[in-house]
């Protein structure tokens, strides 16, 4: 088969004939259609993090089901399907994690495209009951982002954003999760970062989650453009506000620093003064350690951050004190359960998510993935780009 394997740091070679995968009887083959860009594919490329060479690259797959293992039953050949980048890989289920419910931190985590050949190739070889049917309304070229750039961020929004106390204190808990009764409903939620992750998460909290503003912060204009047809009530351009108030922060260390990130800080939540400047959750898809003490600065006292991004270096402010006197909670997110993979599947198919808006580059195919990826490092791609496959 056709496949983009990487054979080690930038040596991403189109391999034309690649040894096909033969299926197991608990799996499905999977023709891979379309696949969605992520900065993890660049890391890999760009060899930040280890991995294995040869490796077929491409964990965000949509594609249509091409053989049926015998213990398969539950798909068909022809079905449309999405498959999620991370799975659990105990079997049994019967790791601490997967007990708990967390398949998403299973402790034998399967990661497509980093630990196992990825969906950069013609065909890729998947357990059924980890293969996510999805209706054929939805246009693969665009549910191939579901699997990561989307789900990634519904599972921060839908299971970790309500703070532990209101869980404590409710009557009934499993409302504070529900759609149709969540807690983020009617609430003023912040994202940090409107790439390719941060998008997903305005457009889900305003229109899945349906919180009652969503404020959209970035240093880039044409982002927060994006943001508002995503559903973002509220921009904020920090490298504007850094311009207009002569600070260059870079430049600048402790009290001078601290007060320049609080300032920042009350400048994004007046935009709530109606509401008591009340911020009740922060999600930050930055990518960008220096955004965090902001966030700590901006989320309101007894509320939640999310760190949806994945930050490179650590923090350089010591934050602690704020943390404790805030009662802030700060919550870690990692890709998605698979027991939420049918909600979000349901919520596209039903059309509560812009997939159509959040795709904003379709004119790659395998054969350009190398230069999609140089796209994507040069900030030509404003939301997300997905690969053609065939
Ligand atoms: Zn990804
Ligand atoms: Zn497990």
């Amino acid at each position: 088969m056709k496949a983009a394997v990487l054979y080690g740091k930038e040596e991403l070679n189109i391999v034309p004939d690649f040894e096909d995968p033969i299926i197991k009887e608990s799996e499905v083959l999977i023709r891979s259609k379309y696949t969605g860009l992520c900065s993890t594919d660049r890391t890999l490329y760009r060899g930040f993090v280890p991995f294995k060479p040869p490796l077929i690259i491409g964990h965000e797959i949509a594609g249509v089901v091409e053989e049926v293992g015998k213990s398969a039953k539950t798909l068909e050949v022809g079905d449309h399907v999405i498959i999620p980048p991370v799975y659990p890989g105990c079997g049994d289920e019967n790791c601490p994690a997967c007990k708990e419910g967390l398949t998403n931190r299973c402790k034998n985590s399967i990661f497509i495209g980093h630990g196992v050949n990825g969906g950069d190739a013609e065909f890729i070889a998947v357990p059924s009951r980890y293969t996510f049917k999805i209706k054929e309304s939805v246009p693969l070229d665009e549910a191939c982002i579901i699997p990561d750039a989307v789900s990634t961020p519904f599972h921060g929004l839908k299971s970790r954003s309500v703070p532990p106390h209101i869980i404590q204190n409710s009557s009934n808990p499993s409302k504070l999760f529900d759609q149709s009764t969540h807690w983020l409903k009617g609430k003023n939620v912040v994202v940090f970062g409107v790439g390719g992750v941060g998008g997903p998460t305005v457009n889900l909290a305003a229109r899945y989650f349906q919180a009652k503003n969503v404020l959209a912060v970035d240093i880039f204009d044409n982002k927060l453009e994006f943001a508002k047809k995503l559903g973002a009530t509220h921009v904020v351009n920090s490298k504007t506000y850094f311009e207009e108030n002569n600070i260059s922060i870079n430049e600048i260390s402790g009290k001078d620093r601290a007060k320049t990130i609080s300032g920042l800080a009350r400048y994004i939540t007046s935009n709530f003064a109606e509401d008591k400047f009340q911020v009740d959750c922060v999600l930050d898809c930055s990518g960008v350690s220096d955004t965090f003490p902001i966030a700590v600065e901006t989320v309101s006292k007894n509320r939640t951050i999310i760190q949806v991004g994945w930050p490179p270096k650590p923090v350089r402010e010591f934050l602690n004190q704020k943390i404790m006197d805030k009662y802030i909670t700060i919550n870690g997110t990692w890709a998605c359960p698979m027991n939420e993979m049918k909600e979000i599947v349901k919520a596209v198919e039903n059309n509560t998510v812009d997939l159509d808006l959040l795709v904003t580059n379709k004119d790659y195919k395998l054969d350009s993935l190398e230069n999609a990826i140089h796209d994507l490092e040069a900030g030509k791609i404003l939301g997300r780009a997905t690969i053609n496959i065939v």
